[in-house]
């Protein structure tokens, strides 16, 4: 069977596996994500000549290399622009991979790879367009269009966390104010719940935490609530907006802060049906996220062009 050289690439770990063309993933190595550049490098050859070292039976050598990364990709797919939780800004990524390990090499961002693993093997497969929505720790946006996703003019487009919810509002990460990533991202939420709640039940504050604070009856809960309000409201404005402006036919709400917050999906899908015109939410599905990151190694796989091809 043919198979790639997959990997995520995320700002916490790191995974890398062989794919095979049944969609099967062999060998994985799983590492942390470490911030020095050297030291990252070190750890990534590493890994993936484990991953290489023994191929398991029935299994071809991989024909090329594909990883999706958190981050802005330069438009040739063959390196990161610089961002903040991975060390590979101005590092040929691609060019190092070719050399050392022998194989074509492209990279994509990790909300396109994983919306595609939802279009090719989630429970919206084949629904074209596919508009996927992560809440993690930020916003990761994939829209899948005739098969495979859609970048913009310079690899660029979907950022969608990054534009206004309150003008002047909260602090983004990003630098900018008001920015939905502000109010719905789990970083902004957690971050929120210890500044204006103060010490997190079992040392560490997760939204299942603020979830689960918010329905007590302990003083703190109303303060807990507020924040989920804020969280809320920005998420269902949020993806009533990306509805409108893109007319998917298949929706799948994603990432940590909708596992830590079963109720969120069903608000959204409330809202977005309430809020939307009856062409947008008619045929529109709603759509649970496989979640993980085989769904990232299938897109970085399916990137490579060496497995599936899309759709022309
Ligand atoms: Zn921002």
């Amino acid at each position: 069977m043919r198979t790639v050289l997959a990997g995520d690439l995320g700002g916490t770990k790191c995974r890398y596996a062989l794919v095979g063309e049944d969609f099967s993933v062999h060998r994985v190595q799983e590492v942390p994500t470490v911030r020095e550049q050297g030291a990252f490098l070190q750890t990534f050859d590493a890994a993936l000549a484990a991953v290489l070292r023994e191929l398991p039976a029935g299994l071809a050598a991989p024909t090329a290399a594909g990883f999706g990364a958190a981050g802005v990709v330069r438009p040739d797919g063959r390196a990161m622009l610089p961002a903040p939780n991975l060390p590979l800004g101005c590092v040929e990524l691609a060019a190092h991979v070719q050399r050392t390990f022998g194989l074509s090499t492209t990279l994509l961002n990790d909300g396109r790879a994983s919306a595609w693993g939802e279009f090719l093997r989630g429970h919206a497969a084949g629904s074209d367009p596919l508009l996927c929505l992560f809440f993690g720790t930020g916003i990761g946006i994939g829209l899948i269009v005739d098969g495979k996703p859609y970048g913009g003019h310079a690899n660029a487009a979907g950022e969608i966390g990054h534009t206004t919810f309150e003008p002047g509002g909260r602090p983004c990460p990003c630098g900018a104010r008001g920015h939905f990533e502000a109010y719905c991202g789990g970083r902004a939420i957690t971050e929120r719940a210890a500044a204006e709640i103060g010490p997190p039940p079992g040392g560490k504050w997760t939204v299942g935490a603020v979830v689960a604070t918010a329905a007590t009856a302990d003083a703190r809960a109303a303060t807990a609530r507020a924040i989920l309000a804020d969280a809320e409201r920005a998420a269902v404005t949020l993806v009533e907006n990306a509805c409108t402006l893109l007319n998917p036919a298949a929706v799948v709400i994603g990432g940590g802060v909708a596992t830590g917050w079963p109720q969120l999906r069903t608000r959204i899908e409330a809202w977005v049906r309430a809020h939307t015109t009856a062409p947008v939410h008619r045929e529109l599905r709603f759509v649970e996220s496989l979640g993980g990151s085989d769904a990232i190694l299938w897109g970085a796989a399916a990137a490579t062009g060496a497995l599936w091809r899309p759709r022309t």
